[in-house]
């Protein structure tokens, strides 16, 4: 079983991530957390150039194939050995985020970004999507307090608002594999309706 989180800044993606694994690590389900980017050394390795602020010569197209570099070698390192293994794996950022980061937010093809993601992922697609949803005032203002924080001032609300919108858009396409829940909620609240979500499609 594959649940993948996604959402904007400041959304609380690894508090969740680590909140479920603490849950289903409690019902005795063997499970492996991940995220993206970052994953693997290779992936480390983009994430230090990606994220780096005083990267500005990084062209977008770059940026992309950069992602899906990440992404590539994160299932194949990471997932698909889990998965074949029996864990479940959580992983915090997918595919989505590149469609609304890479996509909607630099303004490239959707469905260009999406067929460099298909065939990065060989077509793996996770069972569950939760979408952590929230204004991008308070992601940002939640975001603002951490090292990402230099980064982020290069970034419009406006890049933001069409993240959101994107995310929120592939959960509207696809209702049954999305789980949004309003990111404003309170930690246990947020923990307990994932289960809910979780615990449905483990069969419990
Ligand atoms: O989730 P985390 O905060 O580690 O992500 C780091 C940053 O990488 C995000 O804030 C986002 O700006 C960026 N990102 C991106 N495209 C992706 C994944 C992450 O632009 N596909």
């Amino acid at each position: 079983v594959f649940i993948a989180f996604e959402g904007g800044e400041g959304a609380g993606k690894s508090t969740q991530v680590g909140r479920l694994e603490a849950w289903l690590t409690g019902r005795g389900v063997p499970v492996r957390t991940t995220r993206e980017p970052g994953a693997t050394d290779l992936g480390g390795t983009v994430r230090s150039i990606v994220l780096d602020p005083a990267n500005t010569g990084l062209s977008a197209r770059a940026e992309a194939l950069l992602y899906a570099a990440d992404r590539a070698q994160h299932v194949h390192e990471v997932v698909a050995p889990a998965l074949a293994a029996g864990q479940v794996v959580v992983t915090d950022r997918y595919v989505d985020s590149s469609l609304a980061y890479q996509g909607a937010g630099r303004s490239f093809d959707l469905a260009e970004i999406a067929s460099i993601s298909r065939w990065a992922t060989e077509g793996l697609v996770p069972d569950l999507t939760v979408l952590l949803d929230l204004p991008p005032e308070t992601g940002l203002a939640r975001a603002r307090g951490r090292a990402a924080a230099d980064r982020l001032e290069g970034e419009s609300v406006q890049f933001h608002q069409r993240v959101r919108d994107t995310f929120r858009a592939l959960a509207a396409a696809e209702p049954d594999r999305y789980l949004v829940l309003d990111a404003t909620a309170d930690p246990d609240a947020l923990a307990g309706a994932v289960a809910a979500g979780v615990g449905a499609l483990l069969g419990e």
